[in-house]
């Protein structure tokens, strides 16, 4: 198997990874690089006979549609989904590209190659590890994953019964150079979102992605225990709605203690995208409306999972008699500096200062930490082991000492 790494192996973000075999050439993602530093890769005049999409985090599907036209994308059906979401609230078309569907741990042909995708546990939904199997060699990508998540048994289950005759792993490393030590995972920020919410006088505010649902059940399980009452967007409400497709169990507004707060904007594009949505604006109105008045009439009550763009409407809710809850639940860097994606980060970082707000922090990383690592590299024991969506390539010695160093754009041979 030829190999290239168009992007990611000095990076976090932006991972595209070539792979060829006999006729067929295929892509591992292909993503939006975060930094605004670094290039995106030209995929446009790549001839490749299909692109892989591990899960829907833009540093790993942002530029599938600059490959050519017709290129067939593989991907899991919940996570076109939630891209199709995400495009329609931010008032873009939907993705109108040659998509396929692949089931987990059901192998597939894509000409010389065969490709298993692993579902793994991780910040997004439907995530996907691959190997991928041609000329007899064994190539392991991970995309993005870790051990401490609500599905932290697909991780075990990579340990327990690892893939065998791996002769290259392909292992992301984010967390090389970050700790994820306070909150070591899902179920310490759910304790932490109880604690801060169950004695309130006024109301929390949650800040997270709305595609974490991880951290949407961490907030609705707390609220629960507290007897609170759980307040989403539209956006939030319609992304709970997508995850029908393989949970029952994921809550939904249709639940008693879920509530949302209508806006405006995302009330108009479910009324500009009627063959969209169906009947979801009906069913949604029809009951689980909760007025604004509501929410500064009996503010002790309500934990709104929002994000920083909220930050007006953090401000309604301060008042000298007690503080607003704030609980920031995503990574902290993003307070830090000008970041163009996350309007109302300044603001969003000066509540850390404000009387008026407890500004709370419950996060658990996304990705694996360097112990987890560990643990995999040895279980699935790669005759080489190449780091990925990583800064710190040349720190993959503490995980692995069979750790090699790729470079950008130079091919080499598995
Ligand atoms: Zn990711």
């Amino acid at each position: 198997m030829q190999v290239i790494i168009h992007k990611g192996s000095h990076e976090i973000g932006g991972n595209c990874i070539q792979i060829s075999s006999g006729k067929t050439t295929i892509l591992l993602d292909a993503g939006l690089p975060l930094s605004a530093d670094s290039k995106p890769v030209d995929l446009s005049r790549l001839s490749v006979d299909a692109l892989l999409v591990s899960h829907p985090h833009q540093d790993h599907f942002g530029l599938m549609a600059s490959l050519p036209p017709g290129t067939p994308i593989y991907i899991g059906k919940l996570a076109r989904s939630l891209i199709d979401a995400t495009q329609v609230f931010i008032g873009k078309q939907r993705y109108a590209l040659d998509f396929r569907y692949f089931q987990a741990w059901q192998p597939f042909k894509i000409g010389d190659f065969t490709i298993t995708p692993y579902l793994v546990d991780h910040s997004a939904a439907d995530a996907y590890a691959f190997l991928v199997e041609a000329e007899g060699k064994r190539l392991f990508y991970s995309g993005d994953l870790r051990s401490h998540g609500r599905k932290e048994i697909l991780f075990r289950n990579l340990i327990e019964r690892p893939v065998r005759g791996i002769d290259a792993l392909f292992l992301e490393g984010t967390m090389l150079h970050r700790n994820n030590d306070l909150f070591p995972d899902e179920k310490a920020v759910e304790d932490k979102i109880l604690e801060t919410i169950r004695q309130q006088k006024n109301i929390s505010f949650l800040l997270a992605s709305s595609q974490n649902i991880d951290r949407v059940v961490s907030a609705y399980r707390a609220c629960i225990k507290a007897h609170k009452l759980l307040v989403v967007d539209i956006y939030t409400a319609w992304v709970l709605e997508q995850l029908r497709q393989v949970s029952q169990s994921t809550p939904t507004v249709d639940r008693p203690e879920v509530r949302f707060l209508a806006t405006h904007s995302q009330d108009q594009r479910l009324k500009d995208n009627p063959d969209y949505f169906g009947d979801f604006r009906n069913r949604l109105y029809r009951r689980h409306r909760v007025e604004r008045a509501e929410l500064h009439a009996n503010p002790e009550s309500f934990l709104y999972f929002g994000k920083m763009s909220n930050f007006r409407l953090i401000d309604k809710f301060k008042n000298t008699a007690a503080p607003v809850n704030v609980i920031y639940s995503q990574w902290l860097g993003y307070l830090e500096g000008n970041h163009a994606d996350y309007f109302g980060c300044d603001k969003v970082s000066a509540f850390r200062y404000d009387p008026a707000v407890n500004f709370v922090y419950a996060h658990t990383s996304g990705h694996a930490t360097v112990e987890a690592l560990q643990k995999l590299v040895a279980a699935l024991n790669p005759k080489r082991l190449v780091p990925v969506h990583t800064e710190s390539p040349e720190d993959f010695g503490k995980i692995c000492s069979k750790a090699e160093r790729a470079t950008d754009g130079v091919p080499f041979v598995i």
